[in-house]
Formats: C-alpha cells, sequence, structure tokens
C-alpha cells in the first residue's frame, strides 16, 4: 500500500474507531517519506464586523486576513493570518512573506520545529503572516495524527474558562443594544481609554450585573488616576484590568500591580516567548495572541513559561475567522481567562470550529485545529 492509501485507509478506519496513528507516525521515522514536500497556498480575504469596532486608538468596519493551506499526501491543514491595520502587516506585505517561502523542501510535517525557525528565520516581523503557517502545519499534523491538538498536548478539555464578548467604545444607546446580544456571556469585556470610561461602565451596569473586564489599550497616563479608576472598577464588579497605562511606562505598572485590587494584564507591553521575562514582577498575568507570537507552537511555550513564573494567563484574539479562534482554542484549558469572540464580531465566517456553549469555549473531538470549511 503506498503512503497515500494508508492514510486514506486508516483515516476511513479511524471512523470505526481502531485506527492507530502511531502507524503513520513510525511509517515515517523509518524514512519512508514522499518525494514531495509541503505545499502552501494563501488567499486575501476580507472580514466584515457586524458593528463598526472602536478601540482607544482607531475605529474599523473591516478586518484584510490571508487564509493559507498546507497540502501534504493529499491532507490539508487550515491557516489564518489576522491583520488590524494598526498592527503594521497588510495583506501585501503577507503575500509577499508567504511567496518567499520554500515550505516544498519540507517532506516530514512532523518535523515542527525546524519547519518553523525556518519560517521564523525567514525575514523579521511578519508575526501575524508566520502565525497562518503554524496553525496551517498545526492543523495538517493533528489531521495526520487523527487528534485535536488539545489531546496531543494532554490538556483537560473541561478545563477550558469562559471566555469574555467584547463591548466596544459606543453611544449608551448601542452600548445597551451590544450587551443585551451578549446575554449568554458570563464576562464582558469592556473597552476603556476614553474619556466616557465611567459611563461606560454605568450604561452597561443599567442592563445587567454579570461580571466585566476592561481593556484599557494604554489609554490612562496618570498612575494614581489609574489606581482610583480601578479601585472604582473593583467596586462594580470588574474581574481585570489590562493593559491600563502605555508599555513603556514600566515602573508605573508595576507600582500600579503592587498597590492594585485587581489583576494587571499585559497584552501591548509583550509579543513573543522573550518578552514574557521581562513583564514578571511587572504584570500580574499575560495576554498571549497566536498573531503576535507567531503561532501556536509559540504561544504553549509562552503559557507555560508565564505559569512557572506564577503568573496568570489569557488568551485572546484578534478579529478572525472561526480558523485562527479554533487554533487558540486548544490552548485554552491553561488559560485562566479567555478572550476568545473574534469570530462572534463578523458576519462572513468561512468556518465552524470551536463553538461557545453557554458562554465557555467547547472543544470538539475533530482532528487537527477542530474546523471544518463552510
Ligand atoms: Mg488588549
Amino acid at each position: 500500500m503506498n503512503r497515500r492509501n494508508f492514510i486514506r485507509n486508516s483515516t476511513l478506519i479511524s471512523a470505526g474507531g481502531i485506527f492507530l496513528p502511531h502507524q503513520i507516525y513510525s511509517n515515517m521515522k523509518k524514512g519512508n517519506l514522499p518525494k514531495s514536500g509541503l505545499k502552501l497556498s494563501f488567499e486575501p480575504y476580507n472580514l466584515q464586523m457586524k458593528h463598526v469596532f472602536t478601540l482607544a486608538g482607531s475605529s474599523r468596519s473591516t478586518t484584510p486576513v490571508m487564509l493559507t493551506n498546507i497540502e501534504f499526501e493529499g491532507i490539508t491543514g487550515f491557516g489564518e493570518a489576522s491583520m488590524p491595520p494598526y498592527l503594521g502587516e497588510s495583506q501585501e506585505s503577507a503575500g509577499r512573506f508567504l511567496s518567499g517561502l520554500k515550505l516544498e523542501q519540507f517532506t516530514d510535517p512532523f518535523r515542527m520545529d525546524e519547519i518553523l525557525e525556518y519560517v521564523d528565520n525567514s525575514a523579521p516581523g511578519n508575526t501575524a503572516a508566520k502565525a497562518s503557517v503554524d496553525i496551517a502545519l498545526h492543523d495538517l499534523v493533528g489531521k495526520i495524527m487523527v487528534q485535536p491538538w488539545y489531546k496531543i498536548w494532554g490538556l483537560p478539555a473541561e478545563k477550558t474558562p469562559v471566555t469574555s464578548f467584547t463591548i466596544g467604545i459606543d453611544t449608551p444607546e448601542m452600548v445597551r443594544q451590544k450587551v443585551k446580544e451578549a446575554a449568554e456571556f458570563k464576562i464582558l469585556k469592556v473597552k476603556l481609554g476614553r474619556e466616557n470610561d465611567r459611563e461606560m461602565i454605568e450604561t452597561i451596569r443599567s442592563v445587567t450585573d454579570v461580571p466585566l473586564c476592561v481593556d484599557v489599550n494604554q489609554g490612562w497616563t496618570d498612575k494614581q488616576m489609574a489606581l482610583d479608576m480601578i479601585h472604582w472598577l473593583n467596586e462594580k464588579g470588574v474581574k481585570y484590568v489590562e493593559q491600563p497605562m502605555p508599555k513603556e511606562n514600566m515602573d508605573e505598572i508595576a507600582w500600579l500591580t503592587q498597590n492594585s485590587p485587581l489583576p494587571i494584564i499585559a497584552d501591548e507591553a509583550l509579543q513573543r516567548l522573550s518578552d514574557v521575562q521581562k513583564t514578571v514582577g511587572v504584570y500580574s498575568g499575560i495576554n498571549i495572541k497566536l498573531m503576535k507570537c507567531t503561532g501556536m507552537r509559540e504561544a504553549h511555550k509562552m503559557m507555560n513559561l508565564a505559569l512557572a513564573n506564577n503568573m496568570k494567563v489569557m488568551i485572546g484574539c484578534m478579529t478572525e475567522t472561526s480558523c485562527a479562534v479554533s487554533a487558540a482554542a486548544q490552548l485554552s484549558p491553561l488559560a485562566t481567562w479567555a478572550d476568545l469572540d473574534g469570530n462572534l464580531l463578523i458576519s462572513n465566517d468561512r468556518f465552524e470550529g470551536v463553538k461557545i456553549v453557554d458562554g465557555k469555549i467547547t472543544l470538539n473531538d475533530s482532528p487537527g485545529i477542530g474546523i471544518k470549511e463552510i
């Protein structure tokens, strides 16, 4: 039996529950590799937002993404790069980066470190484009193993956190409407950092008692004012505060974390594994996003490093399809909090994947990152 048929037949048999994934693995380890390598393809796609999305620094109604495929022996892994404009990547830059990659040279998708190191070393930056390759490779390898990644990592599916749902800065009337639409969620994330912070919270509290978290996106500049605000937010049922002040103000943020009744979480202050150590002693926890850190492999390492330093871990996302959100969800059993609502903010998802049930991230048994094309 050639290898392609072996995989096909094995996949068929797996429906009956007697598939042994290690057979493919050991077959490959014996050197029975196909001549052809990994085949990468990509396609630009524009996400339509259900609502205009306002942060402390910008507003937008669409988000450009790049959808990627890695094909190997008739199996396809899906990936995605989400590129909100303020982060500096674009469909053009991602297209340039991905065009330059020569994944055909790799004939063993299991050598993930080697492949992803090659991708990372191909050019600086381009973290979302790199994540799109990482996610597609994980999806592919999980499909070959016929296992979802949370199982490959040995993570307990029942430990997934609830996810917050984001309420952007808006008029009181729109805020009330958005809160009503979010009735299913057990925690709401509120974007603060403009002049109407107290009004936003009061408006939400006029319609719901659900716990809140706030994301200031570096919007507060005075540490004493920030601390006063956090005390007030604590009384209003807020559970944690994300990036309250500009990331450069390390000493002031460390002071704030020491004195704050609520955990202070780093977001803009860190990107990759090498940044985790500098947040220790400054923040209470970190918000990890696949698009910032080049994907699942590095995110997994960052989570373990943060946990080893007794920090809290949050897993977040950009505006994304269910592809990248489901990839991040595979890691969510390691997180104290999750903010994986990016796919719920768009009206033109291309995938079906991880679901939110009663506000909780609910993983499925599908292999890889657990998605299928719609
Ligand atoms: Mg944030």
